[in-house]
């Protein structure tokens, strides 16, 4: 789904990447860890060309479809909760489909509120249903959960990974906490000195997070 090659983003004198490698599978869950200023968040704006660097090079191979899901929710103030979700969609589908990705992150009955309405919860849930509803290939979340209090973040880890169980994009999904990422991902990537020094395949004992899904998977078939 991803690749770059020798992939370097600059500040002035400041080297964040440094010819950097990646490749992404698609449907690989991959969790970024990395000191703080390491260039985490450099490197999925560079994916998704949403930095404003002029100094950078390297090859860079993204899919069509990919949905950025940033720390603070950023939902459109001025826009209720369906609209923001279903933003810049077309055709006359788009509503129905923002009222399923809705149901889908447990905010039914939730279209016509205002994001100032909803929790800090809430609004990461929306964001997410606005991620997905564009049906990403890859999903590049830069500290989606930072904001949340401890509860909330483990509930909707458990939320990201049945989305993710659902939908298959790859994930590149940034964070600072060790245990979000093990707990979370398939593989984990620490970034230091502008390369990736740690690549590591996650399978260990299942986490809890997961043993919970397929235990619904289970209950459902009750
Ligand atoms: P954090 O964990 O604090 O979010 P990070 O690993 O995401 O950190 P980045 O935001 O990617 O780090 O920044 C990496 C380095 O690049 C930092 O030293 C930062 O100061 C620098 N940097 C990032 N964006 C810019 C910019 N627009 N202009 C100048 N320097 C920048
Ligand atoms: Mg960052």
């Amino acid at each position: 789904a991803v690749r770059t090659k020798r992939l370097v983003r600059k500040f002035g004198d400041r080297v964040v990447l440094k010819e950097l490698d990646l490749t992404i599978a698609p449907g690989e869950f991959t969790a970024l860890l990395g000191r703080s200023g390491s260039g985490k968040s450099t490197l999925p704006q560079a994916v998704a060309r949403l930095d404003h660097t002029e100094e950078g090079s390297g090859e860079l191979t993204v899919p069509e479809r990919v949905s950025f899901s940033f720390q603070d929710s950023r939902l459109l103030p001025w826009l209720r909760v369906l609209d923001n979700v279903i933003l810049g969609l077309r055709g006359p589908g788009a509503r129905e489909r923002g009222l399923t990705a809705l149901a889908e992150v447990g905010l039914a009955g939730r279209d016509r509120s205002w994001p100032h309405e909803l929790s800090g919860g809430e609004q990461q849930r929306a964001a997410l249903a606005r991620a997905l509803v564009r049906e990403p290939e890859l999903l590049l979340a830069d500290e989606p959960f930072g904001a949340l209090d401890a509860l909330t973040r483990i509930k909707m880890h458990g939320l990201l990974r049945e989305l993710y169980e659902r939908h298959r994009p790859a994930v590149l999904l940034v964070t600072h906490d060790v245990d979000e990422a093990v707990e979370l991902a398939d593989r984990v990537l620490v970034l230091d000195e502008g390369l990736i020094s740690v690549d590591l395949a996650i399978d260990l004992p299942t986490p809890r997070s997961r043993r919970d899904a397929r235990f619904q998977e289970y209950r459902d078939t009750l």
